[in-house]
Parts: structure tokens; C-alpha cells; sequence
């Protein structure tokens, strides 16, 4: 395997929309899905002589971002236009940050491999998104192309990342924990499928041991966690065999055909835009008060690494339980809210158990976010409360929980409405006992003859003689002492 002797480095840039109600530079909204060119006004659509006006909210969404990614925000940010042609950007120019973005130098750890993979952030900066072309029919005579500016002007991010990733695997990681942050945050919805969030991917191998870098390919718009590791793994497969083969990597853009499983060439860098960017003339430099960051970060939420390690500490919860609960703000809210219902006499470990297990489960069934559960959390603290007290058995609490859920009913309500409540007293599960034995005289003879497998057979029965009530501790015990009696 000549594989093993390269090395690959990738740097990822990032393109986040950000969740304002309106576009960057205009009024219009920023709704996904209307129908097209109903969204548009002359500042986004580029008619001479539309001014500009910055979107306050924007620039509040880029400085959160670059704050969860440690970066530090520059109190004086410039504008450019960026310029090339194409349909879906009406100006002819790109309104993009370019010498001075908003923030500068951070970072993104994240554990790989049993180490912590530490990746700089080289800079995040805003700028506008373009239009979008459509292609309609397959026949030269019907080939019709349309364009939709409903997204020109929609507030944008982009985070660039340095070479520091070193795998197809870690790449992903990386980006998918990207997204976990700017969604957590509520600054980008994450959603990949809508272009919301879209990846692209630099790449170059050299030979293991070398410090400069090698030739890099760009490629384009990936928009999937999947895609970006299948382009990166087939990209570097690819470069290392050019090289292996006396060749050498060429500076290109290439674009992932998913269908055919591989990359190829878009554009060399001999076609590669010259942007010319110059200040955009029309608007002022962003300045960014110090008391302005401060009131941004005082009012961000606690971020998911934080989190963890608090859930971990507070609730006493394993490092894997943790890291579930993080993985959404909303999951790892309701799970809180549980504990706090059920205090002092619900466990963090049950809520867990119950948020994650049967209520994860259900909310998928319907097709429900947990935000939009119709069990609250503290509809969901009754039962727990039962279960830790010891009121109701496992498999009788699955049920009351099905009874519960769309209900709105407490379990309590439950419990007591079926009579459900764990039969916990000696005499009672006694006379179980008793009747069972008297009627398995077969697996009796099995036991006390030394077959102990016997013993699951006889508490199975009992249980079923209880309804599924009686508190198997006590049936265990009760069965025993039966038994050896
Ligand atoms: P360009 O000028 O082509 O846009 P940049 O230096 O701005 O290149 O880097 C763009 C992205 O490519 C960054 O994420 C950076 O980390 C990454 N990158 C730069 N050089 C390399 C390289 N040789 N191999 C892999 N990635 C690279
Ligand atoms: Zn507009
Ligand atoms: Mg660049």
C-alpha cells in the first residue's frame, strides 16, 4: 500500500446562512420555499443606484459564531465586492469580506482516535449569498433556464478553517461538530438538503514526514457529512496514485459526482477567477464596540462542550449519556426540566434513561421534535418519580407511559385509575408463590433436583400470576426462600 507513505491535509470552508428574518443589505425576507422572484426588492436584484443598509441581527449572528469558535472579533471590519459573472448574481459582484472579516483566529477541538484534534479557524466573515439558477427540460428544443432571486442577498457566513485536519473521517467530524454548534447557538438551521449549509473541502497529500505543504484541490459544495467524507477519501486515493505514477497534482476546483462515486475537474487554476476585489463603496466599516461583544457573549447559551462536562458533573452522568444529551440544546433542555420537575425524588439517571429511551423512541414514531413533544417534561417527572420510588415495576412502566403519552394525565393518575401499583407486600406475593408451586409441581422437582435454570421459569410465572405488578426483588427473595424451604 503506497498509502501509508502520504499524508493528506485538508481545510474545510464552510458557508452558513444566518437566521435572520430579513436578507443582509435589504428588507426582503428570508423564508425558504416561496415561490420565485416574490422575495426581491432593487437592493438585492441589483438595480442601479440601490443603496446597501447592513442587517443589524447579522452581524449579532456572525459574532456569536465566531465567539463559540474562540475567535476574536475585530472592532473594524470592511465590505468588498467581489467581482465575476454569472446569472444568479444580478450586481455582477459579491458583497463579501475579504482583507478584514469580522473575526479572526480560533479554533474547533474535538476528540479523534483517543487524542484531541485541535483545528485553527483562520477567519469567519459575512457576506451576501447569490441567486439560483433553474434548468428545465432535456431536449435542446425545450432547454429552458430560470432564475430565482428569492436567496440573493441572504445573510451569509463563511468559516474558514486551517490545513490542520489530516483525515476524510476527522474532516467530517469536524463538520458535523461545526453544525452542532451554529445550530445549538440558533444562528444557522443546519439544514443541508435546503443549502443552508454547505462544505468546501481543500485537499493535498505529501509524503509523510514533509512540512510543506502539497498542490491543493478545491472541492466544491458538498452537502452532506457523507459526501464530504466519499469526495475527501476518493480525492486523496486519487492524488496519491497521480503521484505514485511520477505525476503531479494540479491546482483545481472539482466537483463530487456522487453517482459516479469519484471527483472531477471543474476549472484549472489557469481558468480560476480574478476577482479584482476592491471596498465596497456603499456601505461604512462594520465597528464593533467592546460593550457589543460583551452583551453577545453574556447572553449566548452555555455550549455543548460546557454543557457536557456540567451534565457530567451536576447529574453525575457517564461521559457517553453526557455527550447524547448534547447533542441537541433542546434534548439536553427537556432533560433538565425533567430532573428539576421530579426533584428530590426523581434520578438524573432514570429522566435520562426515559428522555433518551421510550420518549426518543415515540417522538421519532410521530415525527415529532422533542420542543414540540406532547409529553412535557414535567408530565414526564411523574413517572420517573414512580419508577424511582419503586411504585411500579419496569415492564408496568412502559405501559403507563404509553397510557401517558398524548394523554397529558400524570402517572399517578394512571397508576391508581388501573391499579398498577407495584405489589410490594410479603403475604401478598406469598400467596402468589404458593399457587404457583402448587401448580408446576414439574419445574419444582427440576429445581430443588439441582436444574437451577428452573428458577427463571417459576419467577416468570409468578410475575404473570401478578399482572406484571409484583416487585421482582421481592419475588426473587420470596421464590428462594420457597424453594429451599
Ligand atoms: P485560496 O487562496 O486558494 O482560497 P487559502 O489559503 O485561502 O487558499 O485557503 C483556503 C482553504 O484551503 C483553507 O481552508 C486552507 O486551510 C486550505 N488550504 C490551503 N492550502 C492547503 C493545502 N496545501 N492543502 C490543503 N488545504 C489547504
Ligand atoms: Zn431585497
Ligand atoms: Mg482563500
Amino acid at each position: 500500500m503506497q498509502g501509508a507513505a502520504f499524508e493528506a491535509v485538508i481545510g474545510l470552508e464552510v458557508h452558513a446562512q444566518l437566521l435572520t428574518a430579513s436578507k443582509i443589505f435589504c428588507g426582503c425576507s428570508t423564508a425558504f420555499g416561496a415561490a420565485p422572484n416574490t422575495h426581491i426588492c432593487p437592493v438585492c436584484i441589483g438595480l442601479p443606484g440601490a443603496l446597501p443598509v447592513l442587517n443589524r441581527s447579522a452581524v449579532d449572528y456572525a459574532i456569536q459564531a465566531a465567539l463559540a469558535l474562540g475567535c476574536a472579533v475585530q472592532p473594524r471590519s470592511i465590505f468588498a465586492r467581489k467581482n465575476y459573472f454569472y446569472p444568479d448574481l444580478p450586481k455582477g459582484y459579491q458583497i463579501s469580506q475579504y482583507e478584514l472579516p469580522i473575526a479572526t483566529g480560533g479554533a474547533l477541538a474535538f476528540p479523534s482516535g483517543g487524542e484531541t484534534r485541535r483545528v485553527g479557524i483562520t477567519r469567519v466573515h459575512m457576506e451576501e449569498d447569490a441567486g439560483k439558477s433553474v434548468h428545465d427540460g432535456f431536449v435542446d428544443a425545450d432547454r429552458r433556464s430560470y432564475v430565482d432571486f428569492n436567496r440573493s442577498g441572504v445573510p451569509l457566513i463563511e468559516i474558514v478553517s486551517e490545513p490542520d485536519l489530516r483525515s476524510a473521517a476527522d474532516a467530517a467530524e469536524f463538520f458535523s461538530r461545526l453544525r452542532a454548534i451554529l445550530v445549538w447557538l440558533g444562528v444557522n438551521d443546519g439544514n443541508m438538503e435546503e443549502g443552508s449549509l454547505r462544505c468546501d473541502a481543500n485537499v493535498s497529500v505529501r509524503p509523510r514526514g514533509q512540512a510543506a505543504l502539497g498542490t491543493k484541490a478545491e472541492v466544491k459544495n458538498l452537502n452532506s457529512f457523507r459526501f464530504l467524507q466519499k469526495a475527501l477519501e476518493h480525492e486523496i486515493a486519487r492524488q496519491i496514485d497521480v503521484i505514485a505514477e511520477g505525476g503531479r497534482v494540479v491546482q483545481e476546483t472539482r466537483l463530487w459526482d456522487a453517482a459516479a462515486g469519484r471527483t472531477v475537474s471543474m476549472r484549472s487554476k489557469e481558468e480560476a477567477h480574478d476577482y479584482r476585489y476592491f471596498p465596497e463603496p456603499d456601505l461604512p466599516a462594520v465597528v464593533v464596540a467592546a460593550a457589543r461583544i460583551d452583551r453577545i457573549r453574556a447572553a449566548m447559551p452555555e455550549l455543548p462542550d460546557a454543557r457536557r462536562a456540567r451534565l457530567i458533573a451536576q447529574y453525575a452522568l457517564s461521559d457517553y449519556h453526557a455527550g447524547q444529551l448534547v447533542q441537541s440544546r433542546a434534548v439536553a433542555d427537556y432533560f433538565e426540566a425533567t430532573v428539576k420537575a421530579g426533584a428530590p425524588r426523581a434520578t438524573a439517571q432514570t429522566a435520562n434513561n426515559w428522555v433518551m429511551g421510550a420518549l426518543a423512541a415515540k417522538l421519532n414514531e410521530i415525527g415529532a421534535g422533542i420542543a414540540a413533544s406532547p409529553m412535557s417534561a414535567e408530565q414526564l417527572a411523574t413517572l420517573v418519580i414512580e419508577i424511582d420510588s419503586g411504585a411500579i415495576s419496569g415492564p408496568i412502566a412502559k405501559d403507563v407511559f404509553e397510557k401517558m403519552f398524548g394523554s397529558g394525565r400524570t402517572a399517578s393518575e394512571i397508576i391508581a385509575a388501573e391499579g398498577l401499583a407495584q405489589i410490594d407486600d410479603e403475604a401478598q406475593i406469598v400467596a402468589l408463590i404458593a399457587e404457583v408451586l402448587a401448580a408446576n409441581s414439574g419445574p419444582v422437582g427440576d429445581y430443588r433436583g439441582g436444574k437451577t435454570s428452573a428458577f427463571g421459569f417459576l419467577v416468570g410465572k409468578v410475575m404473570k400470576a401478578a399482572a406484571g405488578k409484583a416487585n421482582p426483588k421481592r419475588v426473587n427473595e420470596l421464590l428462594k426462600r420457597a424453594l429451599e424451604a
